[in-house]
């Protein structure tokens, strides 16, 4: 997947090839940074507010003053897109350290690092019709979830272990509770209602996540905001998984044991709809299309 040539950073646009980073740099050495991931249709942002929102939170929650305002976010943001003539579908990786200085625990005094990109991100069509193989592993992450940062080891740990096993994600639980993905939010469908983990300091408040609620309240399907068991989830009637990358991805199986008849369910179908709808992509919606 292309890298755009163009990289947003503090001293403005450089090009990729020649951007170098610092070996003393606080994000490599110490994971002392935050970031986002936003995703574009069609060369428009999707949930851009709820993202730059969250950026803020996480800056705050780790005590790092983020080098810009909100509306200069916005703008400099737009500008990648149009250096780079954006146009399809595509993410932006972005992230903010707090900068380069001498390894030492205790915060430095200089800038923050700030750099974000462009990456081509056709949409994962056939697993959004077919769905997806999960496993389940214990969620062995601190406990400020909530905050984006860059240190994710157990999550790729999880993730890893999923693709030694020919599965898509890793669903986690603290004991019988299941919290989240090692990347995505979980859900599942009990006798027509959906459930999912409370924003609590325990899961990323997914932007998607966020959106699911909404769009689970216009298509009347009462989603409660509560965690369920390890239990619940093999006797589920529907699981599913959001995020700007996977959007409302359909689990077909966990632990390589079928989920009801190991096709995505219903109310999965109708969430996914209407996220098409909403984020304008429902003309390339081939996933519905019968073949
Ligand atoms: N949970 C975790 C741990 C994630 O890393 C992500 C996204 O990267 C999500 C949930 C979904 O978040 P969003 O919907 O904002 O992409």
């Amino acid at each position: 997947m292309t890298v755009h040539r163009k990289i947003l950073t503090q001293h403005g646009f450089v090009d990729k090839d020649l951007l170098t980073y610092p070996y003393e740099e606080r994000g490599l050495q110490f994971g002392d940074g935050i970031y986002e991931v936003i995703r574009i249709y069609h060369g428009d942002y999707y949930l851009l507010t709820e993202h730059v929102e969250r950026l803020f939170r996480s800056a705050a929650a780790i005590k790092l003053t983020v080098p810009y305002n909100k509306e200069q976010v916005y703008h400099k943001l737009a500008e990648l897109l149009e250096i780079n003539d954006v146009k399809g579908d595509a993410k932006v990786y972005l992230q903010i350290t707090r900068g380069s200085a001498a390894r030492d625990h205790v915060f430095p005094d200089t800038e923050p690092n700030f750099y974000a990109y462009v990456q081509d991100l056709p949409r994962p069509l056939t697993e959004l019709k077919n769905g997806v193989s999960v496993i389940t592993q214990e969620d062995e992450r601190w406990q400020n979830c909530y905050i984006k940062s860059l240190n994710l080891l157990p999550n790729i740990l999880a993730k890893q272990e999923a693709k030694e096993q020919n599965c898509f994600e890793a669903i986690l639980h603290r004991k019988e509770k299941v919290t989240e993905c090692s990347s995505s939010n979980v859900y599942i469908v009990k006798d027509g209602k959906i459930y999912t983990h409370p924003e609590t300091n325990n899961i990323l408040h997914g932007c998607v996540r966020s959106k699911v609620k909404t769009l689970a309240q216009n298509l009347n399907i009462p989603l409660i905001e509560e965690a369920f068991t390890l239990e619940d989830l093999q006797t589920a009637d529907e699981v599913f998984l959001t995020s700007s990358n996977a959007e409302v991805m359909p689990i077909i199986s966990i632990d390589h044991k079928q989920v009801q008849d190991g096709k995505p369910g219903t109310k999965t179908i109708s969430l996914q709809k209407a996220y098409e709808q909403d984020a304008k992509i429902e003309q390339d919606a081939s996933i519905f299309q019968v073949q």
